[in-house]
């Protein structure tokens, strides 16, 4: 078996131990004498899979009892029309932090659904740093603020939770839920595609605090109302059956890795590593301010882009791949959730220090 260490954005790497553990129990979950995906998911076999999967979630994030955790699908980008659906009540702006590609596309859909005030902007700098809380406009009359905390093509990241007041914030975890410990009770909703650090493709996973649901108008198609979910405990329809299983078995690995807590000293450390090859080089840079380097994808560019293709090929020679940065970005992009092993972020480090020094 040739597993290489797989730097994609997403669809991202999954652990290995998870992998096995479907495999064996592929065929025949548990005595069942079913594969999970044939299951009917209103089975007592299903519904102890699901339970389990968002009772280990709760437990790994700490998720306080007012909040509700819905398993849905059509990925984080429905989630950029469900939010202002749900939660704009009578009220007619939100607010958006405009921090780089995915704020943007949740901005463009929120922009169907009400007038969207643009409370902080880092275009200006070509998205490589976060706003200070200070420069938040934020309006009190706000439905809610959304903010993208790790932003995944950019490669930035906050380093604090914006203060929101009264006004609910709403966040797209998409690329960092589950790489640190979160304070879940700062947040009104918080929701992530799961191909990142959850699972496979096909589900994405929603917090929200109860007091914020039912808020959605009449003409909101039941699919897209978030009561519908909470109050049929995301089983309005089939949900993403396997998908959901497979995100219970990344749960229970990450309690067997110690938890958010381990998670988030590994996650730092690895990205520590590649920052500093980064910032002790004059080959690489990142353009990203310090504070606001992400750890879960890390961007760098080579002095020479001329030199971007030998590079690929280098590292796919030594089992590196899906290095490429987003086109809209170019250079690197390694992309190091979860479920990227130390050993992937050293011997990335290693093959840098190799390819600069023949440069020279
Ligand atoms: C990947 C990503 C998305 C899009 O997710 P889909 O599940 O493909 O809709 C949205 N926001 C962020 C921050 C992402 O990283």
């Amino acid at each position: 078996m040739a597993r290489k260490f797989n730097f994609s954005a997403g669809p991202a790497m999954l652990p290995t131990a998870v992998m096995e553990r479907a495999q064996q129990e592929m065929l025949d979950w548990n005595g069942s004498g079913m594969s999970v995906m044939e299951m009917s998911h209103r089975g007592k076999e299903y519904m102890s899979i699901a339970t389990k999967a968002e009772k280990d979630l709760r437990e790994v994030m700490k998720i306080p009892d007012n909040y509700k955790v819905l398993f849905l699908q059509g990925g984080a980008s429905a989630q950029f029309a469900m939010v202002p659906l749900n939660l704009l009540g009578d009220k007619q702006s939100a607010d958006y932090i405009n921090t780089g590609i995915w704020s943007k596309k949740a901005i463009a859909e929120a922009k169907r659904y009400c007038s969207v005030n643009i409370v902080a902007d880092t275009s200006d700098n070509g998205f490589t740093t976060v706003p200070t809380q200070a420069e938040l406009k934020l309006n009190p009359d706000a439905a809610y603020v959304h903010y993208t905390p790790n932003e995944t093509i950019g490669g930035v990241e906050f380093d604090y939770i914006p203060e929101t007041g009264d006004v609910p914030l709403v966040a797209d975890m998409s690329s960092t839920i589950l790489s640190r410990p979160i304070d879940v009770s700062k947040f009104g909703v918080i929701y992530a595609g799961s191909q990142k650090n959850i699972g496979p493709a096909g589900l994405a996973i929603v917090i929200i605090r109860e007091d914020l649901l039912g808020k959605a108008s009449e003409s909101t198609p039941a699919m897209f109302n978030y009561k519908t979910h909470a109050d049929n405990g995301s089983m309005y329809n089939t949900p993403a059956t396997y998908s959901w299983y497979m995100a219970g078995l990344v749960f229970e690995w990450l309690k067997e890795q110690g938890g958010l807590t381990a998670m988030g000293a590994l996650n730092k450390r690895k990205a520590d590593k590649l920052y500093t090859v980064i910032d002790n080089s004059d080959f690489y840079a990142n353009p990203v301010s310090t504070h606001a380097r992400s750890w879960m994808n890390v961007t760098f560019t080579l002095a020479d882009p001329g030199l971007d293709t030998s590079f690929l090929a280098g590292a796919a020679e030594r089992e590196l791949i899906t290095l490429k940065g987003h086109r809209s970005v170019g250079g690197m992009r390694a992309s190091i959730y979860n479920a990227m092993p130390e050993a992937g972020v050293d011997a990335l480090v290693a093959f840098m220090r190799e390819f600069e020094s023949n440069q020279a």
